[in-house]
């Protein structure tokens, strides 16, 4: 069942919000042993949350439409009854004293949490390789990575653990993974989602976004947990974009789709571009009117990018220091502050992460602060400007979602540079601020494994993104024999 018929079931009484859970927590016990999607899986919490919904229905109350549907959540949003680690080592075992505005949200929404999901150490990575908890594997095909940083949650929803999952994008975390996986996965608008007890990353691109099986259920928990939160400094002052009402409408006739040039080429896998060029051409047959659009600044967009995350997570990260969270390492009596401080910072951090905080630090740096930091952020006003030229003369824009399809785990664990390519498409989103959509667009003829494609839609026009994902599925359930993408994994209970 989907996320959206499940709540409608469970508001009906057809089925129990406990059965449902139970469900899904066999198919853990089941499976997750092979997967790893899960850091954290509380049985006992996740059935008296399913109980009390189901207890709440039978007193006549109306129930929304998430209301006792099961959500796998990324472990780097701080929850009360459960460790918060963001998969580090430096927070091992660490159980925050509140809720993230979204955990706080889900829980207003009726949902239940079934866990907390792997993630690459502190959302910095492409493949949850980075984890300190051990790599995510991909329910295509185990041997591969299931995208990152967000993997964990993406994995589950794949492999049938959870029917939806939260995620975090700062520079294509949700959309990445999303696309490995054969799911749909977005990215809102910054400050469209609040980040209020989010494990900050880099705090002018993080963004919280919901992973699902099909385009209707990403927006159902889009809209679930969205909105302003005067608790976040950046959150938004508007209404939710309309995204169910735009997941139901599913229709593109007319509207204008710009395909960017500097979004494929060279790097990319023939089988990515053929999916990608299908998807066009299924857009046209729609009736939407398709043109060639060039954005000549995306092409730095991944430098700009790789300046400042790493300045931001170095200023983030100073904030784990031995005194107030986690792991303290060499407290013995004889060391002074300092000394306990790096022992702790060098063993609780992860090589990824340090090699962040150094590359920031260095950025930010007097001296060299105008020459990195302060020449990323001109270029990230270039990236603005090519996306607000684009959207003079088209709805939305098109790309794909990644480069490849998903990489067999070790290929890139090396080598920092060619993970960093995974983020081509992703990125100049998250510079830009505005919104973004992945759906599935088939599997790779070179693979056979999941594409994405990417619809960016403007700063608070997320529905836009969605419609179009909706008509792209409806589309492909047709050309699919009927059967949403999804159906084809190995895990799921359509295939046996
Ligand atoms: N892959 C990118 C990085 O490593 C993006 C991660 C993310 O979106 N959290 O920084």
């Amino acid at each position: 069942m989907t996320a959206a018929r499940l709540g409608e079931a469970i508001s009906a009484g057809e089925v129990s919000s406990v059965d449902a859970t139970r469900a899904y927590l066999d198919q853990i016990s089941r499976v997750d042993g092979e997967i790893n999607a899960f850091l954290h899986v509380d049985e006992d919490a996740a059935l008296a949350q399913a109980r009390a919904v189901d207890e709440r229905r039978a007193a006549g109350e109306e129930l929304g439409p998430l209301a006792g549907v099961p959500v796998a959540h990324k472990d780097v949003f701080t929850t009360t009854d459960m460790p918060t680690t963001a998969a580090s080592k430096i927070l091992e075992g660490w159980q925050p004293p509140y809720d993230a505005t979204v955990t706080a949200r889900l829980r207003a929404a009726g949902m239940v949490i079934l866990g907390k999901t792997n993630m690459d150490e502190f959302a910095m990575g492409s493949s949850t390789e980075n984890s300190a908890f051990g790599v995510s594997h991909n329910p295509w095909d185990v041997s591969r990575i299931p995208g990152g940083s967000s993997g964990g949650s993406s994995a589950a929803v794949a492999a049938f653990e959870a029917p939806v999952a939260t995620g975090t994008d700062t520079g294509g975390s949700i959309r990445q993974p999303a696309a490995v996986c054969g799911l749909v996965g977005a990215k809102p608008t910054y400050g469209g989602s609040s980040r209020y007890g989010l494990i900050a990353f880099a705090s002018s691109l993080d963004t919280p976004g919901p992973i699902a099986r099909n385009v209707l259920d990403a927006a159902l928990l889009h809209e679930a947990f969205s909105g302003h939160d005067p608790r976040d400094a950046t959150s938004v002052d508007a209404p939710v974009p309309p995204v169910v009402e735009a997941a139901r409408r599913a229709d593109v006739a007319g509207l204008r789709v710009g395909v960017v040039r500097e979004l494929s080429g060279e790097g990319y896998h023939p089988g990515v571009l053929a999916r990608f060029n299908e998807t066009v051409e299924t857009l046209e047959s729609l009736g939407a009117k398709v043109v060639e659009v060039s954005c000549p600044s995306f092409t730095t967009a991944l430098s700009a990018y790789y300046l400042i995350a790493p300045s931001e997570c170095s200023s983030n990260l100073a904030r784990f220091d031995a005194m107030r969270y986690g792991l303290r390492v060499g407290d013995d009596g004889t060391r002074s502050a300092e000394e306990v401080m790096s022992l702790t910072r060098a063993e609780g951090f992860g090589p990824e992460v340090k090699r962040r905080i150094m590359l920031g630090t260095y950025a930010l740096s007097s001296g060299y602060y105008d020459a990195y930091y302060g020449s990323a952020q001109q270029v990230r006003t270039l990236i603005k400007r090519d996306f607000e030229a684009a959207f003079e003369n088209v709805d939305v824009l098109v790309s794909p979602t990644t480069p490849t399809t998903a990489f067999p785990i070790g290929e890139r664990a090396d080598d920092p540079m060619a993970m960093y390519l995974a983020d081509l498409c992703t990125i100049p989103t998250n510079l830009a601020g505005n919104a973004a959509l992945s759906v599935p667009a088939g599997l790779s003829p070179d693979d056979n494994l999941p594409v994405g494609v990417q619809i960016m839609a403007p700063v608070l026009a997320d529905d836009r993104a969605y419609r179009v994902g909706a008509a792209l599925e409806a589309a492909r359930n047709d050309t699919w024999g009927g059967t949403d993408l999804i159906s084809k994994s190995p895990y799921s209970p359509q295939a046996g």
